[in-house]
């Protein structure tokens, strides 16, 4: 492995998930190709080096146009998922695929706002010794003010909830055959790419880079899907919010028994009607009860969740002896 690495010339593949992309592949497929065989002669990547779409289910010639591209150059290959699975799931198949033939693998969206120009620099982090290198979007200035507000809530959210996330990191990024091995052992179902490539380790590297627009074509991502995309982030990667139940409901049943005391005072001076006092003092005491109780239960669901997940709890990088 070790000395392997220093060799240059080695395998690189590009995985990018398509949904509906047949107005950016012609572009895009032309613009990658450049790129490889740029790297290619300068020897810096192996001639078996491929670009590798995944088609995601598309309902339009995405698929049709990957398979000419490979009839027109074997560089080009593809994935065909049996349906519309989503981009994280997409994204899982592509890199699975490419680890049986890559050293290393770039995943890279279709509609390229991510500048493909630093994929020198990612492939020189590779030989720098780096296993994983993140794409890091250093200015938003292209997104709208929602966009950026949101998306950076977003990270910022995540962080607080106990997930570790690469701030301003999407899905742009190379990991090594290596780092790819290890991945494969989260054998989760619910998967938030961004969640679990930071659980990895080993020695990782970052690379920055400006996010152009989208040249062709519509955001494949609306509204709906990156709200469904934050609530499995949060989720699959934290039972915080369980614990954060299991604290309200201690603070509201702190709360009842101040109201216990103040309803008691009220009630020896006579200020109350019959009633009043064990009224008030129930629906307090019961509602922080019942949350307090729903916490503890929720408490052993997230366990039983973070079990099923089967994932790996630990990964040894070195061994001398
Ligand atoms: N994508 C996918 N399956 C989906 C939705 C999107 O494979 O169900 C792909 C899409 O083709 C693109 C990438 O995910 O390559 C990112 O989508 P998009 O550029 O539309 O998202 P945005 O940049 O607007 O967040
Ligand atoms: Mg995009």
């Amino acid at each position: 492995m070790e000395d392997m690495r220093n060799k240059r010339g080695q395998i690189l593949y590009l995985v990018i998930p398509c949904y509906n992309e047949q107005e950016v592949l012609p572009e895009t497929s032309q613009r990658l190709l450049e790129k490889l065989q740029s790297l290619m002669e300068r020897g810096t990547i192996s001639r078996e080096s491929r670009i590798l779409f995944v088609n995601d289910g598309s309902k339009d010639r995405t698929w049709e146009m990957i398979e000419e591209l490979h009839g027109e150059n074997p560089v080009f290959s593809g994935v065909k998922l049996s349906r519309n699975r989503g981009h994280q799931n997409a994204l899982l198949g592509g890199l699975m695929t490419a680890k049986q033939y890559a050293d290393m693998v770039i995943s890279l969206d279709a509609d390229l706002q991510d500048d493909i120009d630093v994929i020198d620099q990612f492939v020189e982090k590779y030989y720098e010794g780096c296993e994983i290198v993140y794409g890091v979007r250093s200015a938003r200035d292209t997104d709208t003010f929602f966009k950026k507000f949101t998306a950076e809530g977003f990270y910022k959210l995540i962080n607080l909830m106990g997930g570790e996330v690469v701030f301003n990191h999407a899905d742009y990024r190379l990991m090594s055959r290596r780092a790819l091995e290890e991945m494969e052992n989260y054998q989760e179902v619910n998967l938030f790419l961004r969640g679990i490539v930071p659980m990895i380790g080993f020695q990782t590297g970052v690379v920055t880079y400006e996010r152009h627009e989208r040249f062709a074509g519509e955001s494949k991502y609306p509204l709906k899907k990156m709200l469904a995309l934050a609530v499995d982030g949060i989720t699959s990667l934290s039972i915080k919010p369980i614990r954060f139940i299991v604290f309200l409901g201690m603070l509201i049943f702190l709360c009842s028994i101040a109201m216990l005391a103040y309803s008691l005072i009220q009630h020896f001076l006579g200020n109350t009607s019959i009633g009043w006092t064990s009224l008030i003092v129930s629906i307090w005491a019961i509602g922080g009860l019942q949350l307090l109780a729903i916490g503890v239960i929720g408490e052993y669901i997230g366990k039983i969740y973070l079990e099923t997940k089967k994932r790996p709890r630990f990964i040894i990088e070195k061994v001398i002896r």
